[in-house]
């Protein structure tokens, strides 16, 4: 199956490079550095990153990278979510693991794996997504935390991250039924059951993806979509990837500008809403007729 060995190599590729990273991070590390440090090793290796690497701290559940002259550092006895994605002519893993420097954390981690557990065995052909929702839901209430209701797992394809079908973290109506060659990424995102369970947006941005050509007079401007859809090929993008090929200056100005006039997303920072601690584990799993196959565990 050629489809599954083009998944495969990219998750293995995610899986050696978390594996290594989720025990090497330490408290004041910068996080720019470690995120440099990433992608580095990724385009080492031949591959591209699908998406900046995300690094994010307690309350923020996802979608931080660090921006081109971030100061941020990893926080004393914090809870650090490492998110990243490979890609390889399309083929895309997307992975992530929970990183804590205080045992306080250790439970809500080991209860976002084990909703990643109880979810994976339901990746079969014919299971409807609501079920893979409920256990998800079910596995996380049962353990005393909650789970992020509006945040969720999604199907990936061809140089699409997120490509229309997703896994909510709470059972939904969705009836989408998984086929063989399915490929979906799977992500429990946990928090402390006195709190509110869901995330919003921050307002800045740090992530940006290709949405359509629009017109506009500044160069800077055209020069960025067409990088963003060509180089990035529609994936998502970070400033730090723009500044060795456009100038520094003006280049958020471009990036809000183009928001703007609608030519590209904006992810926006998420954040717990009761500022509460989040845990998240993910993985990429393949769907054959024998079952389930995770891409990106060793
Ligand atoms: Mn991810
Ligand atoms: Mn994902």
């Amino acid at each position: 199956m050629e489809e599954l060995e083009g998944y495969a190599k990219v998750g293995r590729a995610l899986a050696l490079i978390l594996s290594k990273w989720s025990s090497a991070i330490r408290e004041g590390d910068s996080l720019l550095h470690v995120a440099e440090e990433i992608e580095g090793e990724i385009r080492g290796l031949g591959f591209k990153p699908a998406f900046p690497v995300n690094l994010s701290l307690n309350e923020i559940a996802a979608h931080y990278t660090p921006p081109p002259e971030d100061c941020s550092v990893v926080q004393e006895g914090s809870l650090l979510k490492l998110d990243v994605g490979v890609e390889f002519e399309g083929y895309i893993a997307d992975a992530a693991r929970s990183v804590y420097f205080d045992d306080r954390h250790e439970r809500m981690v080991e209860v976002a794996r084990q909703a990643f557990e109880a979810a994976t065995k339901l990746m079969r052909p014919g299971t409807r997504i609501r079920e893979v929702s409920k256990a998800i839901y079910e596995t996380i209430k049962s353990e005393g935390f909650i789970p992020i209701r509006n945040l969720a797992g999604h199907k990936i394809t061809k140089y699409k991250l997120h490509s229309g079908v997703d896994i909510p973290n709470s059972p939904t109506l969705s009836f989408y039924k998984i086929k063989e060659g399915d490929v979906f990424a799977i992500e429990p995102f946990v928090t402390d059951r006195e709190c509110s369970g869901l995330v919003k947006d921050e307002k800045i941005a740090y992530i940006f993806s290709f949405k359509r050509s629009v017109r506009t007079s500044s160069s800077l401007e055209k020069r960025i979509l067409r990088i963003a859809a060509k180089d990035f090929h529609g994936l998502p993008f970070c400033a730090r990837w723009l500044i060795s090929s456009v100038s520094r200056k003006g280049l958020d100005r471009a990036l809000s500008g183009l928001v703007r006039k609608g030519g590209i997303y904006a992810y926006p920072v998420l954040v717990e809403v009761n500022s509460c601690t989040v845990a998240q584990y993910e993985n990429t799993v393949f769907v054959t007729n024998n079952g389930p196959v995770v891409l990106t565990e060793l």
